[in-house]
């Protein structure tokens, strides 16, 4: 498989080498050159297959060229044969339409864990090839850091530096990466805010003295790898929900358009995928774009939904390629204009191309509080407010006959309760506990170095500790 640039100047690339790229040369992101698609008899066939069987014959076209089928069997077993249910991604019933696909049984208790396990394993096996290593560098508000941070943890090629705002993750948050202890695995407190950090990760990949020494990497959402790996879920649920034979329909909670873009993938792939449903918080500039074709940034409103807290959503460049045509130089164009003004208008081809699929809304604290209190009294379901959005969406869309009766609506469950507790507690008055796997996480010790808030002191000590390890 050939991979190409939504810019259109950046060279084609193969599996090992978008994986490795994260970001195309010319701004762009990756994709591949051509959809490869799936007869429903091919479909059919897949019932019965674990998640990890699965996995690997979702993904076997997408790698080809880079891995083995053999190599890719293996990888699938080794990072979701030990996730913490073994079902991977489980499904639960709310009502006669409603279903949660829970995602959080990873390391982390978040979805990301899905696809950055898997990332975590595939640099390793590019890395030997090619005798070299990886310093992953990268700034989180919360849930990235931690998934990132498992993902590469005891892996002998890769290490990673993580940066979060000192005081202003919560302490589950922090914990999940600070009490992690191995030597590849370094956690900076930088004094300032998250914007500050990102910054200096920004920063780092253009200073010659770090490259000059360090092959960086990153592990943000760009990456197609990560796509990829979130594909394999919608495929599990909808065979297990009659698919090829009957059709489902998606809400997903939404930041960076990265996991419902891997919902547009498989539906590409010729899996029957009644809608997606674009599920935003109050930072809703996708919920305008899709419905308005105002794709314009605005500042960053702060909710119980951390996660979703975005101004602009990187992977939404994807769908505008794919659905305008694929004319990477148009794009281009289009991007820069967006960079410039932090405003465009999609055209009426990106507009009626997404419409043909997608469908947006958005919910507010009070929506996705009742959400949570409606999961809790008809389902005696706890979910989290990411998962509440979703859910709230959901329910709109089916009461609205968007999604018409009788074709069952998953919403992904994004993360698990537990991780945002004081929020849940808030909402419905119940505290959920962390799951026993992650049970002694306030019992352990925490270890990460404090950093002066500016750019200088943060370079010098990745540097300091990552020639440690060279
Ligand atoms: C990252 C995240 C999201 C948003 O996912 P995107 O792929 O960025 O759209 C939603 N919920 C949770 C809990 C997350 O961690």
């Amino acid at each position: 498989m050939h991979y190409v640039s939504t810019r259109g100047s950046a060279p084609t690339l193969d599996f090992e080498g978008v994986t490795l790229a994260g970001l195309a040369s010319d701004g762009g992101l990756y994709l591949p050159a051509e959809w490869p698609r799936l007869s429903h008899d091919e479909i059919r066939a897949l019932r019965g297959l674990s998640y990890p069987q699965l996995a690997a014959r979702i993904m076997q076209p997408f790698v080809a060229g880079s891995l083995t089928e053999a190599e890719l069997g293996a990888v699938c077993e080794a990072v979701y044969g030990d996730f913490g249910h073994a079902a991977v991604a489980p499904l639960a019933q709310l009502d006669e339409t409603h279903w949660l696909l829970e995602l959080f049984h990873g390391p982390t208790l978040a979805f990301k864990d899905v696809a950055l396990q898997l990332l975590g394993a595939l640099f390793e096996i590019f890395l030997e090839r090619r005798d070299s290593r990886l310093t992953i560098v990268g700034a989180t508000s919360g849930d990235t850091g931690s998934a990132a941070i498992q993902a590469v943890v005891g892996r002998a090629r890769s290490e990673i530096f993580m940066l979060h705002p000192a005081g202003r993750v919560s302490d589950v948050q922090r914990r999940q990466m600070t009490t992690v202890r191995a030597p590849n695995v370094h956690n900076l407190a930088i004094a300032g805010s998250f914007d500050d950090a990102q910054a200096h990760v920004k920063r780092m990949f253009t200073d010659a003295e770090v490259a000059g020494v360090l092959n960086l990497g990153a592990v943000n959402s760009i990456n197609w790898a990560r796509l990829m790996a979130q594909v394999v879920y919608y495929f599990s649920s909808a065979l297990q929900l009659g698919a090829p034979d009957r059709a489902v329909a998606y809400s997903v909670p939404t930041g960076n358009f990265g996991d419902v873009f891997a919902g547009y993938v498989a539906a590409q792939m010729g899996l029957p995928i009644e809608r997606l449903v674009v599920a935003t918080n109050v930072n809703d500039i996708l919920h305008r774009a899709l419905s308005t074709g105002d794709y314009s940034a605005g500042g960053v409103t702060p909710t119980i939904t951390p996660s979703m807290d975005i101004q602009v959503s990187s992977n939404f460049e994807r769908l505008l390629f794919d659905c305008g045509g694929r004319d990477g130089a148009a794009l281009a164009e289009q991007m820069r204009g967006f960079e410039a003004s932090k405003a465009m208008k999609l055209t009426n081809q990106q507009r009626e191309g997404a419409a043909a699929l997608f469908t947006s809304r958005s919910a507010d604290q009070q929506e996705t509080a009742r959400a949570l209190q409606w999961a809790l009294r008809s389902a005696g379901q706890v979910i989290d407010p990411h998962t509440g959005v979703g859910l709230h969406a959901a329910r709109a869309v089916a009461a609205d006959g968007i999604v018409p009766g009788g074709v069952p609506i998953v919403t992904l469950a994004t993360a698990h309760p537990a991780k945002f507790r004081d929020a849940v507690e808030r909402a419905i008055g119940v505290r959920p506990a962390l799951p026993a796997r992650v049970g002694d996480l306030f019992g352990r010790e925490e270890h990460f170095i404090e950093v002066p808030g500016d750019y200088a002191a943060t370079r010098d000590h990745v540097l300091g500790k990552a020639a440690q390890l060279a």
